[in-house]
């Protein structure tokens, strides 16, 4: 097969899947500027301030416009959120205490929260107490009804669900997934649903908060930061639990009254701004690889293309030779740092060695385009993001030349 026929077909065949996402990235473009004028946003919300930024409105405005889209009564947005991990992390310990339990109904949460959750004397939740409860998901990656309710009838404070796939081998879920499982968990219980929604923000026209979640998190340099918010993280929710968060976040008493940015936070808001069409240029491109990989022979995800709950494209390689060579044609073909070669490291907080394509302007930013994996069988590369759809394009012809060189007889 020639290279370029594979990357027009895929791109014909997708004609009808654009057109539902761009569909969807036009209404959440109207939720956001919805919400920018619903809270009279101004240039002087753009203003940094100093100290402990008491009466910092900037601040304060852009926690209401995050509350706007979200469909919440409160939230937190914040550049001391130095993490997607530490955003969550933060999320939990505001709501736990000792002895509570926190009841995953997704299996084991994201490989960064496994040290939080129950790492060995570096104060995780089990140092202080907090106890953990998982519910496996069922062996095509689906909740378990059955499981779930029987965990329900055990004692749990917090019911944690992650959207996205994390590093296993399943589909996000979509939100009518979302739906149906977060009704059937408030039929048995009154404790708080929180959702991470890393990489799911904007990829369809509800948000978790819209379908019965009583919280949400996520990463500022992943879809709701547009790809242009410089760092930080969101949490979104009901005004007791965010009331609750923000005595962790800053000190028990002082919550979110403080909290200064000499910076300014024209990014933060510019980056919402733009988070819907930013989103859907990182769709289209996880879609356009997974098809095109998939025409090779390569298993890969989302298997289907509607309904999709986050902006990663899976691609199961036969060997690690073969994830490598991938990973490093997608650094190749980055805007920075092109001329890196990326290898399998020890990363902090993951359990594996990991490789990782990330030439971009923010570091570490995974709404750039970017590839992630840890070095383990089966080997799948994790593919997400892209500023632009042109770029993701360019990636992908240089990823199937690379492999063209390789010997994986399937071009
Ligand atoms: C990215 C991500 C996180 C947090 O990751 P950081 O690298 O700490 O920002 C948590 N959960 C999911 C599902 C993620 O995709």
């Amino acid at each position: 097969m020639e290279i370029d026929s594979i990357i027009s077909d895929t791109r014909k065949e997708l004609k009808d899947v654009f057109e539902h996402y761009e569909e969807i990235a036009l209404f959440n473009q109207q939720k956001v500027l919805d919400a920018f004028k619903k809270n009279n946003v101004a240039l002087r919300h753009f203003n940094g301030t100093t100290g402990y930024g008491y009466d910092d409105i900037g601040r304060d405005t852009l926690d209401k416009v995050f509350a706007s889209v979200f469909n919440t009564e409160a939230a937190i947005v914040s550049p001391y959120f130095t993490t997607g991990t530490h955003t969550i992390s933060t999320a939990l310990y505001g709501l736990l205490r000792p002895n509570d339990t926190l009841l995953s109904v997704c299996g084991m949460p994201y490989d960064t929260l496994e040290q939080v959750i129950s790492g060995k004397n570096i104060g995780s939740l089990a140092d202080f107490g907090v106890k953990f409860v998982k519910t496996d998901l069922t062996s095509d990656g689906k909740f378990d009804f059955d499981k779930i309710k029987s965990n329900l009838k055990s004692p749990h404070s917090v019911v944690f669900i992650q959207r996205s796939r994390g590093y296993n081998w399943r589909d996000a879920f979509s939100i009518e997934e979302l739906r149906q499982v977060i009704e059937f968990i408030k039929s048995l219980t009154d404790a708080p649903i929180i959702v991470d929604n890393c990489y799911g923000e904007f990829t369809d026209k509800l948000e978790p908060t819209d379908v019965g979640a009583d919280l949400v998190m996520g990463s500022l340099i992943k879809n709701p930061g547009g790809g242009i918010a410089p760092t930080g993280g969101y949490i979104a929710g009901k005004k007791d639990l965010i009331e609750k968060i923000s005595y962790r976040m800053t000190a028990p008493g002082v919550g979110r009254e403080v909290g200064s940015y000499e910076g300014g936070y024209r990014l933060f808001y510019q980056g919402l701004f733009l988070a819907p069409h930013v989103t859907l240029q990182a769709l289209k491109s996880a879609l356009t690889f997974a098809a095109a990989f998939s025409k090779l022979g390569y298993d890969t995800l989302p298997k289907k293309s509607i309904g999709c709950g986050d902006i990663i494209c899976s691609v199961r390689f036969d060997t690690a030779d073969e994830l490598i060579s991938f990973v490093q044609s997608v650094q190749q073909c980055s805007p920075i740092d092109s001329f890196v070669t990326p290898y399998p490291w020890d990363m902090p907080g993951y359990s594996h060695k990991v490789i990782m394509a990330a030439g971009t302007f923010v570091q570490g930013a995974s709404i750039e385009l970017s590839a992630d994996s840890p070095i383990k069988s089966p080997y799948i590369a994790y593919i997400q993001g892209g500023l632009t759809y042109e770029h993701a394009l360019i990636a992908l012809r240089q990823c199937l030349c690379g492999l063209c060189r390789g010997d994986s007889g399937r071009l």
